[in-house]
C-alpha cells in the first residue's frame, strides 16, 4: 500500500488549532494536528489512541471508481489479513460469512472453496463485475452496508469481515455497529487495517484523506472493540517481510532517479482528493498509457527487487529492533447478552434506530 510520489501534505508547526471529538470514543481533542492535508487535519486521541483526519468526507462509489481504477479489474493475490484469517486456528472454519468491501472477491473465492457459504458487497461496481465473471461469484452487490442490512439480513451471518476497510469509514462506530447487526449471537468479525506502528520510511501516500480517514494502533483498535462489545480472540501485528524491507531500504536511498525519468510528478491520492472526478479519471487514463510514467514504474520496481538481497540479510536485525510490517490483524467474537430474548430485542432495536 505504498504510493510513489510525494504527497501535497506538510508538517505544522503551531498550525491553527480546531476543537473536534474523537469520532470512535468522543473525546475532545484539543492537541494541535500532527499533518495537514488540503484541508484536513491529523489528530492524536489521547484517551483511545486513535489517529483521525477532521474534517472529512467519504468520497463515495465514483471515487473509488475513478481513483483505483485498473485494481478493480485484477485478479489480487491474497492480502496478509486474508491469509492470517484462513490459517487462524481460533477462527470459525465454516458457516455464512459476510466480506464487507469484498473488492474483487479474491477472499471470497478462498473463503467459498475452503466451505463458507460466501456473499460480498464492496462499492465499487467494477471490482463486484470481476469477481463475478472471474470467479464465478453469484452472492455479490454493490451495495452499501447499511442497504444490505435492511434487506431482511439482521442477525443473519456467523461470521462478517472487513479487510483493510475501517481506515476508509468516516464513522467506524456507526460502521462497527452495522456489522454486529449482522451477526448472530457469539458471531466472529475478522478484520485488517494497516499498523500505524509498522516500520515507515517517509510517507505512505496512500494513508491520507479522502482515501484512509483513521490510523490504527493495536491498543486502538483493541479498545475500539472491546469497548463495542466484542471479546478480542487474537491480535497480531504482521512480521516484517523481506519485500516490505527492501521497499523501505529503497524509501531510504532515494535520489530521485524515478521522478527524473517521469518527467512529471505522479498524483497521489490526496492529489486526487481536490480534482473533479471526471478529471481523475482523465489523469489515470492519460498515466497509465504515458511510457516516461511506466518506464519510472519499472525503475522503481527494480530497484526494489535488488535491495531484496541486503534486505535478506537486514531483516533478523531488523525484526529483533521490533520493526514490523505493514498490516495489524484481528479476530473478535460478539459477546452474548444476558439472555436470548435480550439478544433479538437487543439487534432489532439497535438496527432498526439506525435504518
Ligand atoms: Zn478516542
Amino acid at each position: 500500500m505504498t504510493g510513489v510520489g510525494a504527497a501535497r501534505v506538510s508538517r505544522i508547526p503551531g498550525a491553527q488549532e480546531r476543537s473536534c471529538c474523537c469520532p470512535v470514543c468522543g473525546t475532545a481533542v484539543q492537541a494541535e494536528p500532527l499533518e495537514h492535508s488540503n484541508d484536513s487535519s491529523l489528530y492524536a486521541c489521547s484517551s483511545c489512541d486513535l489517529h483521525f483526519w477532521y474534517p472529512v468526507e467519504t468520497p463515495g462509489a465514483e471515487w473509488y471508481e475513478a481513483a483505483y481504477q485498473g485494481r478493480d479489474s485484477t485478479a489480487m493475490p491474497l492480502e496478509p489479513g486474508h491469509l492470517f484469517f484462513l490459517n487462524d486456528e481460533r477462527a470459525p472454519k465454516k458457516g455464512r460469512l459476510l466480506d464487507v468491501g469484498c473488492g474483487t472477491g479474491n477472499f471470497l473465492a478462498a473463503a467459498r472453496d475452503r466451505g463458507f457459504e460466501v456473499t460480498g458487497i464492496e462499492q465499487d461496481r467494477n471490482a463486484v463485475q470481476f469477481a463475478k465473471d472471474h470467479y464465478g461469484l453469484m452472492n455479490i452487490a454493490a451495495e452499501l452496508p447499511e442497504d444490505h442490512l435492511r434487506l431482511n439480513n439482521i442477525g443473519r451471518y456467523d461470521i462478517v469481515t472487513f479487510f483493510e476497510v475501517l481506515e476508509h469509514q468516516k464513522d467506524p462506530q456507526a460502521f462497527l455497529e452495522t456489522a454486529r447487526s449482522f451477526l448472530v449471537p457469539n458471531g466472529y468479525i475478522g478484520l485488517s487495517v494497516p499498523n500505524r506502528n509498522r516500520w515507515q520510511i517517509g510517507m505512505d501516500t496512500l494513508d491520507y484523506p479522502p482515501n484512509h480517514l483513521t490510523r490504527w494502533s493495536p491498543r486502538a483498535l483493541q479498545s475500539f472493540l472491546e469497548h463495542n462489545g466484542f471479546e478480542v480472540i487474537s491480535i497480531r501485528p504482521q512480521r516484517l517481510t523481506v519485500w516490505r524491507a527492501a521497499q523501505m531500504l529503497s524509501a531510504l536511498t532515494r535520489i530521485g532517479a524515478a521522478s527524473y525519468v517521469a518527467h512529471e510528478k505522479t498524483p497521489t491520492i490526496a492529489d486526487f482528493a481536490s480534482l473533479p472526478i471526471d478529471e481523475v479519471r482523465l489523469k489515470n487514463d492519460r498515466l497509465k498509457r504515458d511510457k516516461r510514467q511506466r518506464l519510472a514504474a519499472s525503475l522503481a520496481a527494480w530497484k526494489v527487487r535488488f535491495l531484496t538481497l541486503p534486505a535478506f540479510f537486514l531483516l533478523p536485525f531488523l525484526r529483533l529492533r521490533g520493526f514490523v510490517g505493514l498490516y495489524l490483524y484481528c479476530l473478535a467474537r460478539r459477546k452474548r447478552p444476558a439472555s436470548e430474548s435480550d439478544i433479538n430485542a437487543e439487534s432489532f432495536a439497535e438496527a432498526k434506530g439506525r435504518l
